[in-house]
């Protein structure tokens, strides 16, 4: 049977497309259709840009008729997060104080996808300014998971992540701090990734940690997520972090094969908390791995077990300094009443921001104040220095380092929102590649008893995602993805 256009991989469409075996129009219009048809109950999208999305599909249908030629992502419809801007539609952040903002100008992400020929289809759904690991905490609604609805999708990229699984659309961009690409990439049976810190440019990202941040794919395949990679990625003269190094010279060697690789496997990610079921199926995905020619020793992170006490230091800090901006003065909301500057400031970012927003800004304004700066965020950071110098003594042993990518498979809404503390532990696995600044990557590796699927974590050196996507690759072909999920 043909596969319907909704069906097909990145790569699939632009081949169809630029081929002329496929239109834009109709890559576009499958996708539109099946979120009409099923996004009601999976919630994906916080806005479809439905009219615009036609409009971009048919200018690169004409670029074809016209024998000009298409780029890398020629019709291909792609969702975004919906704290990257994309010029002249709301985003919000996932938060009532920037509800009605229109931005201004596109993301640099979100101008390269448009100049390979993307379509922009739509944004997605996010806990509020990215802070969260379930989508529960957007201040519009919850995004399902779409293996089984009462789940969460992960978050805080929830929405991105249910839109790829759910094949409303072939790849979406989410940014991940904590872990918010990876995590939502494995609880939704999908390849997501983050790439170095300063491979992918994060103008248009509303900031939220920016030592941390970094814009990554989502998307159903292995080499769908190179190619997409290669398209965002690369040196940005409009962010100052962004690496002088070129995409190529990150992903060289990845279709090498996985002979001889060496995977070091962390003793201290297999530790109690981490679900059987999950364990036994990363177990096995490494021991594939092994089969297939890599060699597999263990080695030792023993600095990880201080990366979230550390990360909910770091992380709020830099929010409470990034959110200074949201002021009732420049951006979208402004609370009504009030007499004079300060009553302004105070009922606009009271009424504006969402309770774990509020619980971040508080923790954060408090490491930085004075005479606790080296109490806690100096310290945090020789901490992070420690849990970066774990990483490079690994991998003078190792090329890549493997593990899980969460403790558990996706859990059921409402089952972590009374103790933030329990929702912190999600990103336990995650978070350390952040610190480090390095190079990591959620793949599936199965499914649970229950039909949930769960995520294997590859981490490499900075700039090494050649080597993520060299296991990456001999893991799909080895053990093939789960693939879409099935939405009623
Ligand atoms: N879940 C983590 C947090 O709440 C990470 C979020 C992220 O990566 N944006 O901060």
């Amino acid at each position: 049977m043909t596969k319907r256009p909704f069906e097909l991989t990145v790569e699939e469409i632009a081949r169809a497309v630029r081929e002329g075996r496929l239109s834009a129009e109709e890559a576009v219009s499958s996708h539109l259709e099946r979120i009409k048809s099923i996004d009601a109950n999976i919630r994906a999208f916080l806005l479809v840009l439905e009219d615009f999305a036609l409009e971009q599909a048919r200018i690169v249908d004409k670029k074809r008729k016209a024998g000009r030629p298409l780029g890398l992502l020629a019709g291909v419809p792609v969702a975004v997060k919906d704290n990257i801007l994309v010029q002249g539609f709301e985003t919000t952040a996932g938060s009532r104080i920037l509800k009605g903002y229109k931005a201004a100008y596109d993301a640099s992400v979100v101008e390269r996808l448009k100049r390979e020929d993307a379509v922009i289809l739509g944004k997605t759904n996010l806990d509020e300014f990215a802070m969260g690991s379930s989508t529960e905490n957007s201040a519009f609604f919850k995004t399902a998971n779409p293996w089984n609805t009462a789940c969460v999708p992960g978050g805080s990229s929830g929405g991105s992540a249910a839109a790829v699984a759910a094949a409303m659309c072939p790849l979406a961009l989410g940014s991940d701090t904590g872990g918010s690409i990876r995590q939502p990439a494995a609880f939704c049976g999908i390849v997501g990734l983050k790439p170095t810190y300063g491979l992918v440019s994060r103008y248009g990202l509303i900031a939220f940690g920016s030592s941390l941040d970094q814009i990554g794919p989502f998307t159903r395949t292995v080499s769908d997520s190179v190619l997409a990679l290669r398209v965002i990625g690369g040196r940005d003269e409009r962010d100052s972090t962004s690496a002088d190094k070129s995409v190529e010279e990150a992903l060289s060697g990845w279709e090498a094969g996985i002979e001889g690789l060496r995977i070091g496997v962390p003793r201290e990610f297999f530790i109690k908390g981490l679900d059987p079921e999950v364990e036994a199926s990363v177990r096995g995905s490494i021991e594939t791995l092994e089969s297939l020619g890599a060699r597999v020793e263990e080695v030792s992170l023993p600095h990880s077990r201080y990366a979230i006490a550390t990360y909910y230091i770091i992380a709020p800090s830099e929010a409470s300094s990034n959110l200074a901006r949201f002021d009732g003065v420049r951006y979208a909301f402004r609370a009504p009443g009030g007499q004079g500057l300060e009553e302004l400031y105070e009922r606009t970012r009271g009424q504006g921001f969402g309770p774990e927003v509020k619980r971040r800004i508080m923790l954060g304004t408090y490491a930085l104040s004075s005479g606790y700066y080296q109490a806690y965020y100096g310290k945090a950071q020789r901490a992070r220095t420690l849990i970066k110098r774990d990483f490079e003594q690994a991998f003078r042993k190792v090329d890549l380092i493997a593990g899980p990518t969460a403790p558990t498979a996706a859990f059921r809404f409402g089952e972590k929102t009374e103790d933030p503390m329990a929702m912190y532990l999600s990103d336990i696995f995650t978070i350390p590649s952040n610190m480090a600044g390095n190079a990591s990557v959620s793949i599936p590796c199965g499914l649970s008893k229950a039909g949930l699927p769960m995520g294997l974590q590859l981490i490499a050196p900075a700039f090494g995602e050649g080597t993520l996507f060299r296991a990456s690759k001999a893991l799909e072909a080895a053990r093939p993805f789960p693939g879409l999920a099935e939405v009623a």
